[in-house]
């Protein structure tokens, strides 16, 4: 992990104002690691520019909180929503994830490219591209 931390993965403006300390347990802080070694810290390398996470681990409680799937991949911190500051530059870094041939089980558009969702979990590397 070179360019991430795992605070930066269990920051949560939800959290804060709901008391919850989400952090994030061992099991979770592994497929972080894995998440960040094998796709954020390549993508950020490539970009050459900060890249924020604006979601990455969810505990049982925040992941209602903030109304997250059950079975969302961020429950495992297998997942992070990313962010450049801008759409324009969102959408780049979306191509970018694909055209580098990046391992992930979701790459998604969220919101007209608000945010970018990536997941990755290496039993299942099926690449599916959605927008939401
Ligand atoms: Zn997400």
């Amino acid at each position: 992990m070179k360019y991430f931390s795992f605070q930066e993965f269990e920051r949560s403006g939800t959290a804060y104002r709901h008391g919850i300390a989400n952090t994030a347990p061992e099991s979770a802080r592994k497929n972080i690691a894995v998440l960040v070694d094998k796709v954020l810290d390549p993508l950020r390398e490539a970009w050459g520019k900060p890249i924020a996470v604006t979601s990455g681990y969810r505990c049982a409680a925040l992941n209602k909180a903030v109304g997250g799937s059950a079975t969302s991949h961020h429950c495992k911190g297998m997942a992070a929503d990313l962010t450049t500051g801008n759409c324009v530059e969102n959408r780049r870094i979306f191509q970018l994830i694909m055209d580098m041939g990046l391992p992930f089980t979701q790459l998604i558009d969220e919101k007209n490219f608000s945010w970018v969702h990536v997941s990755l979990d290496p039993a299942d590397v099926k690449r599916q591209v959605l927008k939401l």
